[in-house]
């Protein structure tokens, strides 16, 4: 009972020491410091302002100095239940991370509000992605309208690869160590972007969006004492939050439905949604989408109103404490302690998000006996704990 689960607490642990919190808030620095250089961009940039190769080189010395096991939020202390649409597994082991994999293949099944709601208030560090978003955002808007699909395509790609890079837990951790997952990624969000931005029907909806969002009318709260807040890098108290008055805000969520719809029969007719890295079912894609609108909006409700749009968007809330138990194996990749079940083929490492080999007999440590799993494709790497050579079996 409960393995699975002690085995992260104990990981995570491990790495609260005072040097291991040093080293994260160095990295945090260094970050900071890659988007105060795209922010001394001038606030009017146009197009041909938007210097799109020094962005990208930024963004990808960001990305290659990053720990990605620094962001690990902590596990969650129930699984949410879901049934995979890729081989039918149930999911067993307890959430670490929003984005929900299959235990079993290594599949995107869900996305777990409840962890993803964690997770949003551990990483406050957004004011570095607005502040690049701020400067190529509305070009790329300016782009769409005058219909000028080629600025747009290259700006929101830039867009998306600087998201990859400072806001990493709103992008699948896969994207974190696998490179050519990551362009997939960017590639399918960028023409999924494409996609909608010059479909009139989906335009016309997002200008109603545009129009309700301004229209919101909020109550309570303190903006100056959030934006000092945010500034420190501090999460919004509970107090300093201001709230949306609900019956300005349904009619908001009846258009984002909408959009949703209109943006689902768009893929339908479309070879974007074969650039899909994760290649997610329709129904999956949807899911993730509801869970997505709430886990954006709940922070800003009333819990009753908060409850009515959990409800109205069907996403059920059923969880169970962990019983599985598994085999321990530890991530070639990352060092990160894997719990593989019985009959177990592939799993996402939820720390380092790649994918990695579980089937067949563990592969053993000549060095010191510890129990390894290697990374899809790679014939042999270092142990983690020994650094001795391991290879497949
Ligand atoms: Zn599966
Ligand atoms: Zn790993
Ligand atoms: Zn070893």
């Amino acid at each position: 009972m409960f393995e699975a689960l002690r085995t992260i607490r104990r990981h995570l642990r491990a790495k609260q020491t005072p040097e291991y919190r040093a080293h994260v808030a160095a990295e945090r620095d260094k970050w900071e410091g890659y988007a105060l250089q795209q922010a001394s961009m001038p606030v009017d940039a146009t197009v041909s302002d938007v210097d799109i190769d020094a962005a990208e080189a930024a963004i990808r010395r960001a990305m290659g100095s990053m720990d990605m096991t620094a962001l690990l939020p902590e596990p969650s202390e129930f699984v949410k239940r879901t049934i995979c649409a890729a081989c039918g597994g149930g999911k067993e082991l307890p959430s670490v991370r929003p984005m929900l994999y299959c235990d079993f293949c290594g599949q995107v099944t869900d996305y777990d509000l409840k962890q993803a709601m964690a997770e949003a208030y551990s990483h406050p560090d957004v004011a570095t992605f607005a502040r690049v978003g701020n400067r190529l955002r509305p070009a790329a808007m300016a782009a769409g309208r005058a219909g000028d699909v080629d600025t747009f395509r290259a700006l929101t790609h830039t867009l998306m690869e600087a998201q990859a890079a400072w806001t990493p837990w709103t992008v699948p951790p896969r994207a974190y160590n696998d490179d050519a997952y990551r362009q997939r990624w960017v590639t399918y969000q960028t023409e999924l972007a494409v996609l909608t931005t010059f479909d009139a029907t989906h335009a016309a909806l997002q200008d109603r969006v545009i129009g309700l969002t301004q229209k919101l009318r909020w109550t309570g709260g303190n903006l100056a004492a959030m934006g000092l807040q945010a500034m420190t890098g501090r999460t919004p108290g509970e107090r300093t939050r201001p709230r949306v008055v609900a019956e300005t805000f349904w009619p908001l969520v009846d258009v984002l439905l909408q959009q949703a719809e209109r943006t689902r029969v768009l893929l339908d007719g479309s070879a974007v949604r074969t650039l899909d890295p994760d290649a997610m079912p329709g129904v999956v894609a949807d899911r993730l989408f509801r869970s997505g609108l709430a886990q954006g909006w709940l922070p800003s409700l009333d819990p009753a109103d908060g409850e009515v749009l959990v409800e109205r968007l069907q996403l059920d809330h059923a969880y169970q404490r962990p019983t599985a138990t598994g085999e321990r194996r530890h991530c070639t990749g990352c060092g990160y302690d894997l719990t593989v079940l019985e009959g177990a083929t592939t799993v996402v490492c939820d720390a380092c998000g790649r994918r990695i080999d579980v089937g067949g007999p563990a592969i053993v440590c000549v060095g010191c006996n510890d129990r390894v799993a290697l990374p899809e494709g790679e014939a042999s790497a270092s142990c983690p704990s020994c650094n001795a050579l391991v290879r497949r079996v």
